[in-house]
């Protein structure tokens, strides 16, 4: 069966890509990162959604030495996670973590290496969050590039690609995708602040709510605010 690595965060979107890849026919081996975030109840919720798609193996990776580099507000406890949801145009959040999906597609590379597989999927969107840099269609073409001549099985005749099905997508077709693939977003987590329950407030779930709202869905997940659906 072929193989693909999930770069899988708990969070919404890279649950949705669990759900795509699955339907591709794909084998799914899911790689979490634990990067020092403030939002770290994500790697209990990856570890429920692994189970769920009864993966074989679930690689969880300590690379908490970025917390050591600092610079986001996901990150450093001296930034806080900003609350109005206004981006301006060309400017980049503060929740943008330095070249993490340069780090994390270079580890999910390597261990796509070790165990044969020929996909990685990364759920991201250039849509809506086009801010951060490590999200665009040209960073992705160019990885690709890159870990084909990076790895032994790229020269070797192999090779692997980066899929990325929600890049265009925005968080409402994102959701749509997701209700018919029937992904259980009951145990994906979307807070930047990291609670036992959702905070209703922070970028991300306001981009949540505002997703389901207009996929006219009803997320399953519990809310700090009351919500009217
Ligand atoms: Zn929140």
């Amino acid at each position: 069966m072929r193989k693909a690595v999930i770069v899988l965060s708990g969070g919404l979107d890279s649950t949705t890509c669990m759900g795509i890849a699955k339907e591709k026919g794909y084998e799914l081996y899911p790689i979490t990162f634990h990067y020092g975030q403030k939002h770290n109840i994500e790697v209990q919720q990856a570890q429920k959604v692994s189970q769920f798609y009864n993966t074989k193996d679930h690689r969880i990776v300590d690379i908490g030495f970025l917390q050591q580099i600092g610079g986001s507000a996901l990150t450093d406890s001296s930034i806080p996670v900003p609350t109005d949801m206004e981006y301006e145009a060309d400017s980049i959040p503060s929740t943008y973590v330095p070249a993490r999906n340069m780090i994390f597609l270079a580890l999910a590379s390597a261990y796509a290496e070790v165990i044969g597989a020929e996909a990685i999927y990364i759920g991201v969107s250039a849509v809506d969050y086009s801010g951060y840099p490590d999200c665009r269609p040209e960073f992705i073409t160019s990885m690709t590039e890159t870990v084909n001549l990076a790895t032994k099985q790229g020269v070797t005749g192999g090779s692997l690609s980066i899929e990325t099905p929600l890049i265009h997508l925005t968080k409402k077709e994102t959701i749509e995708e997701g209700l018919r693939l029937q992904v259980p977003y009951h145990l994906t987590t979307s807070c930047y602040n990291g609670g036992e329950t959702a905070c209703g407030k922070c970028d991300s779930c306001l981009l949540r709510i505002k997703g389901f709202k207009e996929a006219n869905g009803k997320d399953p997940i519990a809310y700090e605010i009351k919500v009217n659906w």
